[in-house]
């Protein structure tokens, strides 16, 4: 995405690659001929021959305002939702083992939550409350959908291991969560271990600003254990609390619009994707676009892999209709009719392939101008 490697850039700038890496080497860097170099430092380097790098034009494509898409929702048409949840963490700190005993522990209350998870995310029901899980590997849920302007997180799940303490993933995901400006819970997990220290947790956590309740910040802390199922119930209380808070609210009575999780072609079916409805109501029948890609709801299936007729607020569902398969990340809207669906994919693709071209354009001449 718009970036060079330090050949390519050496190649530009009409220098030797050898020379740069030199340079770099000096200043205790160690890049290869590979690596990709960032605006910041092709600045700095460009600057050594007196060369100006210019940012290349970001050209996003919100296509929901574009095509009139976004609809305008009273106050009094939004009903409160169910929350997105995001569990990140330091690779073995649990969080797998916390969203499949959450999911277990809570089937018997409702008939949300089931055994089998074919989609990316599932919903559970506590207190009479549903909750969405999503579950993103990785940080993709707030890096890859952010930069494309889409949120799929109400809350943020920071998972850390009581015998491990903060890691470097810990403090990654704490970044992440904090530039999305969600709220983050704690959840301290293995406490069944003997040689668990909560207290640790919460004194390495406060060097990064996040202070537990109990010593006077607003950081909820739940101590758990994935393992023994121990106070699960606590962290979806707790999860419930900060729902409530929040407020979150939604339209259920428009056309649908959500946002593409996951995505794959099946050989049998054709393009599925797995969809986390965020307003309205999306149906059977109804026409969609995502992206450059359109298609008409053939069949939805909800967490449990059952055919469903509807999806709701917050919902995650698969989508059977796409003629192409779509992207992760990418936003799908319920259009009025075909021939609009088409005429909109039509004109994002060509404006896609018109921005890739101009943006190309755009970064050879403004360096080789300046190369002059
Ligand atoms: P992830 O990489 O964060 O998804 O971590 P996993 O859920 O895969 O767990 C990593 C390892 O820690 C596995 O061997 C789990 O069995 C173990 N584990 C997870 N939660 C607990 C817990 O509460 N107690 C104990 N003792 N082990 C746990
Ligand atoms: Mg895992």
């Amino acid at each position: 995405r718009g970036e060079i490697t330090l050949g390519e850039f050496a190649e530009r700038l009409g220098v030797n690659s050898g020379e740069l890496i030199k340079k770099l080497f000096l200043k205790g860097q160690m890049l290869t001929i590979n690596s990709p170099v960032s605006y910041e430092l092709a600045e700095e380097l460009a600057l050594d021959y007196d060369v100006l790098v210019e940012k290349e034009e970001e050209i996003e494509l919100e296509f929901g305002e574009k095509f009139d898409l976004e609809i305008n929702d009273k106050a009094s048409d939004l009903v409160e939702r169910p929350p997105v949840i995001t569990i990140m963490g330091h690779v073995d700190h649990g969080k797998t083992s916390l969203l499949d005993a959450i999911r277990t522990t809570t089937v018997a209350e409702g008939e949300a939550g089931g055994i089998t998870q074919k989609i990316g995310a599932y919903q559970i029901v506590k207190n009479g409350k549903k909750i969405t899980f999503v579950d993103t590997p990785g940080h993709e849920a707030f890096t890859d959908m952010r930069a494309r302007g889409a949120q799929v997180t109400d809350i943020a799940i920071l998972v850390v291991a009581a015998d491990d303490g903060v890691m470097p993933q810990t403090i990654e995901a704490l970044a992440h969560a904090k530039a999305a400006n969600v709220p983050i819970l704690v959840a301290i997990n293995k406490m069944d271990k003997p040689e668990a220290n909560p207290m640790r947790v919460k004194q390495e956590l406060m060097e990064h600003g996040l202070v537990s309740v109990e010593w006077g910040g607003d950081t909820e802390f739940v101590e758990v254990s994935a393992k023994q199922r121990i106070n699960l119930d606590t962290l979806l209380d707790t999860i419930l609390i900060t729902a409530e808070i929040l407020e979150l609210k939604a339209n259920p009575n428009k056309r649908a619009k959500g946002i593409v999780l996951e995505s794959r072609l099946d050989p049998k079916v054709g393009p599925i994707a797995d969809v986390l409805i965020q307003e309205g109501t999306l149906k059977i029948g109804d026409v969609i676009v995502a992206g450059e890609t359109h298609g008409k709801v053939r069949a939805l299936l909800n967490d449990k892999a059952e055919r469903v007729e509807r999806a709701d607020l917050s919902q995650p569902v698969e989508i059977i209709g796409f003629n192409e398969v779509p992207s992760a990340g990418d936003v799908i809207y319920v259009i009025q009719n075909e021939q609009h669906a088409k005429r909109i994919v039509e004109e994002v693709a060509k404006e896609r392939k018109i921005a890739e071209v101009s943006r190309r354009t755009i970064s050879l001449e403004s360096l080789s101008q300046e190369l002059e």
